[in-house]
């Protein structure tokens, strides 16, 4: 299979959240057929729905992966679970690692696991700062230039830690 330049969301609120994302990307550093390119800074973000938790640490991670998307989600969710990731009813409750797939190539997928890009990436700050870190010349599949997004969406106190 072709390599794929692949975006990663990281996000985490619970057990020394900074310490989760570095424990992370060394993680995601030992996934199969797959290569970290680049990590953003780390920010400071406040959480999405539930405010009675605690902010978020987030970050995006740039690999390379000759993975299906399919196959890089089981590996991601591994990963989830080996951090002490517990699956709860609440939707955007406090988590100790978040790992989503933002972009997969130039990829629209619409499965049952998976959603790609990633329903919430164009709105969310705490995506789209950490990803222009990375490269900010990103044209999403649907034409979409992330320049462009960052000046409809505010920082809504995103700081970098
Ligand atoms: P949100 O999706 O709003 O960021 P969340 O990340 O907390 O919320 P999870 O509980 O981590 O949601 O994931 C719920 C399901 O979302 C997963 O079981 C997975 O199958 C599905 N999913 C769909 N698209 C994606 C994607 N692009 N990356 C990761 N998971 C995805
Ligand atoms: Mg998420
Ligand atoms: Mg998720």
């Amino acid at each position: 299979m072709a390599n794929t330049l692949v975006y990663i969301g990281l996000g985490a609120n619970l057990a020394q959240p900074v310490q989760q994302l570095e424990r992370a990307v060394v993680a995601l550093q030992s996934i199969k057929d797959t290569e970290l390119v680049q990590v953003s800074s780390f920010y400071g973000s406040k959480p999405m729905g539930p405010q009675d938790q605690p902010d978020y640490v987030n970050a995006v991670a740039a690999l390379t992966t000759r993975l299906s998307a399919d196959d890089l989600l089981t590996e991601l969710q591994q990963i989830e679970l080996e951090q002490g990731r517990q699956r709860k009813d609440e939707r955007w409750g406090p988590r100790t690692l978040d790992l989503d797939i933002l972009l997969f190539g130039d990829e629209v997928i619409q499965t049952e696991p998976l959603t790609v890009p990633h329903y919430g990436m164009k709105v969310r700050e705490f995506v789209l700062y950490p990803l222009a870190e990375l490269d900010l010349n990103l044209v999403l599949p649907d034409g979409t230039k992330l320049s462009e997004l960052l000046t409809t969406v505010p920082l809504n106190g995103l700081s970098r830690l």
